[in-house]
């Protein structure tokens, strides 16, 4: 794309008459050729997930980051224009969407604020995830988030946050295990985000590994590669960091039992999905038969399971399969056909096993966007107006992170006169020449 046509791509905006979103999505999707069997989007939600970020500040410099480096002098959007955002993505994409509160750092805003915004978009039956570097997100913030309608945290976990004394990606395994005793017990879903980039590539597959390991209480592992967007000092993708060799990588580290691509969120350049199930430590494709996961994919679109309680899943699904009889056979036939391929493993774990998914980003470079990705993005970011794809928002931010300033004539001439102060310098504008200090934690 363009300068001129990323300048004029469009906002997703509310507006009367505005066509069915998982319609819109599905159209989306055939004009973009990924609309195919086992295409998640258009089938389980309109979109993946909106992002709304509440703060541009951080706690942390990371050497790849997707913010700006005048976000750190951004004001937060005040609580009532996060409330209208949150009002907005309910009307764009209904009950039931993935909401992300991000940032920068979200833990940085005021925590009674935090609580309250988890709370309003709970009580709009949107389901609220924290999107935390997990510093700040210790058991008694999360505790109290839960209590007001938390349902997901992610932590974001990797060498680009030059934590001191962690020079290896297994070095932080420490911080990821702290990260999950902290939430061990609570009734949320969990996810660890990873930066891969030409400096830990070669550890993706002892990070899956890790992930596998302690598969009973993380439930999806995001892998996502670097992009060229933002004001991280490390700009540039290696040529060795692609999406087949991260591929290769992860299932590496997982016994190889993942099967890419049977379940497809969005376009296939952007995301890559594997769904496992791990057991005695092993892990175990979902469905070898690609064909069972996207028919009951399909078939189980009214079905929404309780992603925090296993239980109360198989209970639903047991009551989805009394009203559809007829996929009461081919599940039959799945479950003896898993049981017995993983008899040895069900064996030595007493039957305990856990869902264990895998996920790989592949963002977009600011500067090679390309339209038909876009038209079919599945994350979406929250702007004044309504929503645009994630990397259009990073390849525009100050464009989106400035306009409520200047429509409201706080800061009309916005674009920096903000000086920015050696506690507000990040990225490229703290290091030109490319270097770094470490935080401690
Ligand atoms: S954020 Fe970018 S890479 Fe991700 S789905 Fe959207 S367009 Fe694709």
């Amino acid at each position: 794309m363009t300068p001129a046509e990323v300048a004029a791509y469009p906002v997703e905006t509310p507006h009367a008459g505005r066509d069915d979103p998982m319609a819109l999505t599905r159209r989306r999707m055939a004009a973009n050729g990924q609309w195919q069997p086992g295409q998640v989007a258009g089938r389980r939600w309109p979109i993946g997930c909106v992002a709304l970020e509440i703060t541009q500040r951080c706690n942390l410099d990371c050497t790849i980051c997707y913010l700006s480096e005048i976000s750190e002098a951004v004001p937060d959007l005040p609580i009532a224009e996060v409330e209208r955002r949150i009002d907005m993505i309910h009307a764009l994409y209904g009950p039931g969407t993935n909401l992300q509160i991000t940032g920068g750092e979200p833990t940085l805003r005021d925590r009674a604020e935090l609580l309250r915004i988890v709370r309003y978009a709970a009580d709009r039956g949107l389901r609220p995830a924290l999107f935390t570097n997990g510093i700040r997100a210790r058991r008694p913030l999360l505790s109290a988030l839960v209590d007001n309608g938390l349902v997901d945290v992610a932590f974001h976990i990797d060498l680009t946050e030059q934590l001191k004394g962690y020079d290896s990606e297994r070095a932080l395994h420490a911080v990821r295990s702290r990260c999950i005793e902290a939430v061990r017990g609570l009734p949320l879903a969990v996810y660890f985000n990873t930066t891969v980039f030409a400096g830990n590539l070669a550890e993706v597959p002892d990070i899956a590994r890790f992930f596998v390991a302690h598969a009973d209480v993380v439930n999806l592992a995001s892998f996502q590669i670097q992009a060229d967007t933002g004001r991280g000092i490390d700009r540039f993708r290696h040529d060795a960091v692609t999406l087949p060799r991260v591929e290769a990588a992860i299932n590496e580290g997982a016994d190889g039992a993942l099967i890419f691509g049977q379940l497809q969120p969005g376009h296939g350049e952007c995301n890559r999905y594997a769904m496992a199930l791990v057991c005695n430590g092993r892990t175990h494709a979902l469905a070898p038969d690609g064909g069972f996961a996207a028919t009951m994919m399909d078939a189980t679109q009214d079905l929404t399971l309780e992603r925090r309680s296993p239980a109360r899943s198989i209970a639903r699904a047991a009551r989805w399969l009394a009203a559809h009889p007829r996929h009461i056979g081919p599940t039959l036939g799945w479950v003896a056909g898993r049981g017995w391929a993983m008899r040895r493993d069900l064996w030595a774990a007493r039957g305990r096993v856990h869902k264990l998914s895998f996920m790989i980003h592949n963002f977009m470079d600011a500067g090679a966007l390309q339209c038909e990705r876009l038209d079919a993005c599945i994350f979406h970011t929250a702007t004044e107006e309504g929503t645009v794809p994630m990397c259009l928002h990073n390849a525009r931010r100050n464009e989106f992170i400035l306009s409520r300033l200047r429509a409201h004539g706080d800061r009309p001439d916005a674009e920096p006169p903000f000086q920015l102060t050696p506690k507000t310098l990040k990225g490229r504008a703290k290091h030109p020449s490319g270097g770094s200090d470490g935080v401690g934690r």
